[in-house]
């Protein structure tokens, strides 16, 4: 899939098996011949793998047995199918498996290199026991609690930029003191009923890169060093750029490039093990967002090139 050399050969973009295929299809996403574009794009930057599917007995660690047990066997009510957003169908729960062994993948190699990238991921939404807004598993939140488990992180950060409210991750992690969740989002975005994370920052419709950047300083970067992290997740969300057909803020490519720098650097730059997911983007100029995804991927490579 990818073509050498790459300029930065110590780092590996992971997709889930399914990467952006298969059903269902959602007018929002970015059709088929675009995602053979970002995925050229990427290749370009740096060598694509597919991850191995995640193993059940990880989803368990976070969901509901008896959720996991019947959205595999296909037992789900049709307002069960309304809150996800999709018809339940095997590739559904497929793609959520493929999906969360890439950013267990990305988790893994950000423990070894610095710097780990699912492709996707940031199904943020999914709660421990109900699905919603796409996202069936937690896939960061899998992630973050197999390092707890597995003793590789004692003090997690969960960065959600995505411009809808990580409730799933939030609700998660609510008793569980060394993860610390920040999302920032558009107060007028679903999720309409928000969850109480550890730092969470409603911006008003139409914010700018300057009042979205300035936001991102102070509370969240001032919060995030007081908490100290040991491992860094960041859902860099693309559905903060204006012109995103679910986000109503108003970031120009720039300032998502901004965005993403800081993020990165403010890691990197403390030796935090930095794993990133894209989470949303439904940007009605298929370009514009595939711009942004590479501008973040470039953004993520150039921070942990610092210290490669
Ligand atoms: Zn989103």
């Amino acid at each position: 899939m990818s073509t050498f050399p790459h300029p930065y050969r110590a780092f590996t973009a992971f997709l889930g098996a399914s990467f952006g295929a298969g059903p269902p299809p959602r007018r929002q996403f970015l059709p088929a011949e675009f995602r053979e574009t970002l995925l050229a794009g990427a290749g370009e930057r740096l060598p694509l793998h597919a991850a191995s599917i995640l193993e059940w007995a990880l989803a368990e660690r976070v969901h509901d047995a008896e959720y996991l047990r019947r959205w595999q066997a296909g037992e789900v009510s049709r307002a069960e199918e309304r809150a996800l957003g999709f018809a339940w169908s095997p590739a559904v729960v497929e793609r959520g498996l493929a999906s969360s062994g890439a950013t267990l993948a990305a988790t893994q190699d950000a423990l070894a290199l610095g710097l780990g990238i699912n492709l996707g991921g940031g199904t943020h939404h999914a709660y421990r026991a109900h699905a919603e807004g796409f996202s069936f598993l937690n896939d960061v939140a899998i992630s973050a609690q197999w390092l707890l488990d597995e003793g590789r992180a004692t003090r997690i950060a969960i960065i959600d930029l995505d411009v809808h409210q990580g409730n799933g991750t939030a609700s998660i992690f609510a008793a569980e003191s060394r993860v610390f969740t920040v999302s920032v989002h558009g107060a007028n975005n679903y999720p309409f009923q928000k969850e109480v994370g550890g730092l969470d920052v409603a911006l008003p419709d139409g914010t700018d890169d300057a009042a979205y950047l300035a936001a991102l300083q102070d509370p969240v970067f001032s919060a995030l060093h007081a908490f100290a992290p040991d491992f860094v997740f960041y859902l860099a969300g693309a559905d903060v750029l204006e012109g995103d057909q679910l986000g109503r803020l108003a970031l120009t490519p720039a300032g998502v490039r901004e965005r993403d720098n800081r993020v990165c650097h403010w890691a990197a730059l403390r030796g935090l093990p930095l794993a990133l997911v894209m989470a949303g983007g439904y940007n009605k100029s298929p370009q514009t967002l595939i711009a942004a995804r590479l501008g973040t991927l470039e953004a993520a490579l150039e921070a942990a090139g610092l210290r490669v």
